[in-house]
């Protein structure tokens, strides 16, 4: 049994102010639950931020964890390691794409493709290496894959901006093509703008960029840290678009709650040659052999297939819910999904549900991904009871608002 222990208790005061967090201290989680230090419990609809895929604390990661720390933990990147060979042979199985570099985190697989874009812009199209990039994407926090995103504001937060970089409207292809020039290397997207808000690719833009790409020779880099992994109904979101990129990177749930990134190329692109790029937690036996789990679980045609009917029963849900409360677009596939809420309801939404938890009652974790837009994010594995569960605490809480 833990303890009951009051915010008051944590001297959170020595983490550094880098997020606006509510005074709520998890302690626990099993599934699509969460347990905060006074014993509340949560429904977790954020799961660590579209990274749980199978929940907190599940068998196949604890089984994962348990066999690999008792066998290798770390080798370092100047050895091979059966964990990180295993895993990459099945990426490479997956995606058709034949080079990886495993890195700890999105940013540093994105970080990755931008260096390997400009290596091979150096090496094959005349040193071009600008990368072309979209409206209020998101691609991480390192000097460079803020560079690459369209996220407002994050240009100018810690100048000088690195260089290289074209931002411009997402789902328009005469913008694209008008952009084009002999400094271009490649193009690179998220399919689904998870962080804009659920912003998805229309179908013929992302073929039609694969159309420019090929008519100029570029790179089609598309960044499935959010998107792959089974997060959109398939394990990479490119598939359901009849897409084959050249680079893709993945993060998030490729660890299920354990830091992990991938870079995968086409082996034409795979031009890094020794020094280029490295890290010394590249390919960590233990978060490999985890990843390697995860990886065969999702993969499987059966759980893909139950993400799709829970994504469909989620997305009616909200649809159902908008309809009856007169709300704004449901947007989104698979699981990641999101409902936009009139004016900027977002964040006092999420509080609501948040703070309906008391000793009897669980509340709902949601994220506000803008102030009129909430972004649900459930765990990959979450029951048909559960999606209920949450959807009846939405109609709640949003007849509350509105009649505020
Ligand atoms: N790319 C996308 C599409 C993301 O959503 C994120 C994280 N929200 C990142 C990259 C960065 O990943 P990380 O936080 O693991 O560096």
């Amino acid at each position: 049994m833990t303890a009951i222990l009051e915010f008051t208790q944590f001297p959170a005061d020595a983490l550094m102010h880098t997020a606006v967090r509510p005074e709520t201290v998890f302690v626990n989680g099993q599934g699509s639950w969460l347990w905060d230090s006074t014993g509340r419990r949560y429904l977790d609809f954020v799961q660590g931020w579209a990274v749980n895929a199978l929940g907190h604390a599940p068998w196949v990661i604890t089984d994962a964890l348990a066999r690999q720390s008792t066998r290798l933990l770390q080798a370092g990147p100047g050895f091979f390691n059966d964990q990180a060979i295993g895993l990459a042979a099945e990426l490479r199985r997956l995606s058709g794409l034949e080079r990886l570099f495993f890195a700890s985190s999105g940013a540093e697989a994105n970080e990755g493709a931008i260096k390997l874009a400009r290596k091979w812009g150096q090496l094959f199209r005349g040193g071009a290496s600008t990368v072309l990039s979209f409206d209020n994407s998101f691609h991480g926090r390192t000097l460079a894959t803020m560079a690459a995103s369209g996220k407002p504001g994050f240009d100018r937060i810690f100048p000088p901006a690195i260089p290289g970089f074209a931002k411009l409207p997402y789902n328009d292809l005469a913008a694209v093509e008008a952009a084009i020039g002999p400094d271009t290397v490649a193009v690179m997207l998220e399919l689904v703008q998870g962080e804009a808000g659920v912003i998805e690719a229309e179908h013929s833009f992302a073929q039609g960029l694969r159309r420019l790409c090929d008519a100029h020779g570029l790179l089609l880099i598309v960044d499935e840290v959010q998107t792959g992994v089974g997060r959109c109904g398939e394990f990479f979101a490119h598939t359901a678009y009849g897409v084959k990129p050249d680079i893709v990177t993945l993060g998030k749930g490729l660890g299920g709650g354990v830091p992990i990134g991938a870079l995968l190329a086409r082996e034409a692109v795979s031009c890094f040659a020794p020094g280029d790029q490295g890290g010394t937690y590249n390919g960590n036996p233990l978060v490999c052999a985890v990843a390697r789990a995860i990886v065969q679980h999702v993969a499987a045609p059966s759980f893909l297939a139950a993400v799709q009917a829970r994504g469909a029963q989620l997305k009616a849900g909200l649809q159902a819910l908008s309809a009856r409360h007169k709300l704004g677009a449901v947007r989104g596939q698979g699981l990641l999904l999101a409902l936009d809420v009139p004016g900027d309801l977002a964040p006092g939404l999420v509080e609501a549900l948040r703070d309906r938890a008391d000793a009897q009652r669980p509340g709902l974790l949601v994220n506000p991904a803008r102030p009129g837009t909430l972004r649900l994010m459930p765990a990959l594995n979450v029951g048909a009871g559960e999606v209920d569960l949450a959807l009846a605490m939405l109609d709640e809480a949003m007849a509350a608002a509105l009649t505020r």
